[in-house]
């Protein structure tokens, strides 16, 4: 079976180097320091200023939604994971859907204006497979009409834009360690902010509000990560050069032997590296794609259909905007399998099958 991804497991003596610290202290979470050390590796690394680990990526836009206190209307993309809507109707927000760009499927930031409306507070907008959204247009807009944004960075762990984290745009980004994503916790996530008050007020949500062991300065929720899932975290983060390696080498082979005449890929934003996150595919339509994708799990080989459906159809959103876009590109993309060790055998496979379909 080839399937789209597989985690990154270190070697168990590794992991419990780390967990032999965890058995000296006897703590087990609230903060640990092996928590406070992985932040500060992960801070250096990908040279954010405050960098604050929460217990899934999910959690991470929750918080975000909640610490810059958005309410009524935030425009967004329906080509997401479901998380990215859910968590503002969660917190009662309402979604506003602007639709993307058929080249690099990011939000189009020129169809953005014209959403605004006086209940419109904030831009909830995803950098899809870890490429970066036209973030300089997004600001204008946002600094013209006094409007938050927010970055749904998911799947965006070590991309650069100009030499900067991509981390570093918008008031708040918001990453995912889940185990699928190319650095993982286990479960886990990070918010980022240039804002030191942003920052404050992010610990202190995480944390059910406490200030201090007997004063609460606001209502909070348990955001808090584990020194367990934190060791993960410290051992993917010893293996990550021989975890972008082998995804870049895959990538590489891919984009040398696939049949483009066929078909298509993003526009990747070329001020930007690519982090080898996804290996997605455009199809020229939804039959095509489902029937290459039969084709590929009848040989035991799982792509995945990153992302369908577009959010547009989620039922419990009235009065949706059209977005004709999202809906074709939703129905004609594949992600195909894409991690550190799959084998050149296991690409020749896929490769194989993808060109036989549309050569014969
Ligand atoms: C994975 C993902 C999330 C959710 O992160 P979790 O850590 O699984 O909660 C949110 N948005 C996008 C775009 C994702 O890919």
């Amino acid at each position: 079976m080839i399937n789209v991804s597989k985690t990154f497991l270190p070697d168990r003596a590794e992991y419990n180097n780390y967990l032999k610290k965890i058995w000296d202290s006897n703590w087990l979470t609230n903060n640990g320091s092996l928590l406070i050390d992985l932040e500060n590796r992960l801070s250096n690394k990908l040279g954010s200023k405050n960098l604050l680990c929460v217990n899934n990526g999910t959690m991470a836009l929750q918080l975000a939604i909640k610490a810059l206190d958005l309410k009524n209307e935030v425009i967004t993309t329906p080509f997401s994971y479901v998380a990215t809507v859910s968590s503002l109707v969660w917190q009662n927000c309402e979604p506003v859907f602007c639709d993307i760009d058929s080249e690099t499927l990011n939000i189009d930031h020129r169809k953005i204006e014209t959403l605004i409306t006086s209940k419109t507070t904030a831009i909830l907008a995803t950098h899809v497979y870890g490429n970066p959204c036209e973030v300089e247009g997004i600001d204008s807009i946002a600094k013209k009409y006094n409007l938050k944004v927010i970055y749904d960075a998911a799947h965006c762990f070590d991309v650069k834009y100009k030499n900067e984290s991509i981390l570093n745009f918008g008031d708040i980004s918001a990453i995912s360690f889940h185990s699928t994503k190319i650095f993982h916790s286990i479960e886990g996530g990070a918010l980022i902010t240039n804002s030191h008050d942003h920052a404050y007020r992010i610990k202190q949500l995480r944390n059910f509000g406490h200030k201090g062991y007997e004063e609460f300065d606001g209502i909070g929720i348990n955001g808090k990560q584990s020194e367990f899932h934190a060791a993960m975290g410290h051992c993917v983060l010893d293996n990550f050069s021989e975890i972008i390696n082998g995804r870049k080498r895959a990538f590489l082979y891919y984009d040398d032997k696939l049949a483009w005449e066929f078909i298509k890929k993003p526009t990747y934003n070329k001020n930007a590296n690519n982090n080898y996150s996804y290996y997605p595919i455009i199809l020229s339509g939804e039959s095509e794609t489902l029937e290459l994708k039969a084709i590929l799990e009848s040989n035991k080989i799982f792509p995945r259909r990153y992302f369908y459906p577009s959010l547009t159809s989620l039922h419990y959103l009235d009065n949706q905007q059209a977005c004709p876009i999202s809906d074709i590109i939703s129905k004609s993309v594949l992600c195909l399998p894409l991690f550190h060790d799959i084998t050149q055998e296991e690409l020749d496979k896929v490769i194989f099958i993808i060109n036989n379909f549309f050569k014969g």
